[in-house]
């Protein structure tokens, strides 16, 4: 197994403590991983700590290169994952699992009750404040613009939910507060005026990018940059794809954790067809 250097275990390992990954109530986010981490090594997995930097599948053995020393495989499986679209604040990442957070379903359950921002207004944004209501006593949507992109569904149902106010035409420029958040400064798009908004948690729900640029002319892919993929397979036979960055829709570890298996199972039985020893 070939994993970066950036970031080993992915979104997981920014998330605090996991609500919704079965048999694991206890454990924060790069516990998990360092637990799957151990249990793959027990069988048998090498992991490599590095970067790939080109990939090559036209031909079988597939090539991947990590600069100049080569790895050949008769099949591969892809699960370089997704990641959140920052907002570029000064210490934006060192206040995720203090505050904030780019997964609702991920860390909601620890907001019970507070006062709470989401920012976006796509269909993610309205879907992770709708969520939010859940538990919050009241949720922001902080938006730049004075309309949302969100589909007219998705927008119907969060305005009619009484727990979520909108703040319009708003930038959030600073994030208060020094261990955990407890506000956001917000600037105003039109006027340039600024003004803060007390809150314990900020939601940024400004979109995902899948980390699939290595694979730009090797792997069909979605205008988007998600992987296109019938299940877990790919349009290169033997090569799979699991997990967000092929997934716009579920994003969740444990959904990720379960295509990571059927591509595991997938890759089995191609070998077993394709004589995995030739
Ligand atoms: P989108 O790209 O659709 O929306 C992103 C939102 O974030 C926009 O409102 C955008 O503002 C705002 N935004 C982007 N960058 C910034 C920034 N730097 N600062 C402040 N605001 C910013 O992403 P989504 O994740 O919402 O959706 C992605 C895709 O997934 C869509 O096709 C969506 O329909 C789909 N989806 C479907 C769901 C469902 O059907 N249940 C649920 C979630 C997503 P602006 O509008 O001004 O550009």
């Amino acid at each position: 197994m070939v994993s970066s250097g950036d970031q080993p275990g992915g979104q997981l390992m920014t998330t605090t403590e996991i609500e919704n990954f079965p048999g694991a109530p206890d454990l924060t986010g790069p516990a998990l991983i360092t637990k799957m981490r151990e249990q793959a090594i027990k069988f048998g997995t090498i992991i490599k700590t590095e970067r790939v930097t080109k990939v090559d599948f036209s031909a079988r053995p597939y090539g991947v290169w990590v600069g100049d020393k080569e790895y050949r495989a008769h099949s591969i499986i892809i699960s370089t994952g997704a990641a959140p679209i920052m907002l570029g604040l000064d210490r934006e990442w060192d206040l995720m699992g203090r505050g904030v957070s780019a997964c609702a379903t991920c860390d909601g359950f620890f907001f019970r009750d507070k006062d709470i921002a989401v920012v976006g207004g796509g269909d993610s944004a309205m879907e992770e404040a709708t969520f939010l209501t859940k538990f919050a006593k009241s949720v922001t949507v902080v938006h730049r613009r004075d309309s949302l992109r969100a589909s007219q569904v998705m927008q119907d149902r969060a305005k009619a939910n009484p727990k979520i106010k909108f703040h319009w035409n708003a930038q959030v420029t600073r994030l208060l507060g020094e261990d955990h958040l407890t506000g956001l400064q917000l600037t105003d798009t039109v006027t340039g005026a600024t003004s803060e908004l007390a809150v314990e948690g900020l939601f940024i729900a400004v979109g995902h990018r899948p980390n699939s640029e290595l694979f730009k002319g090797q792997l069909d892919m979605e205008d988007s940059g998600y992987l296109k993929t019938q299940g877990v397979i790919t349009n290169v036979p033997g090569v799979f794809a699991a997990g967000d960055v092929q997934d716009s829709r579920y994003r969740q570890a444990i959904t990720s954790a379960g295509s990571g298996c059927e591509a595991a199972l997938e890759a089995q039985h191609y070998l077993a067809e394709h004589h995995s020893a030739d």
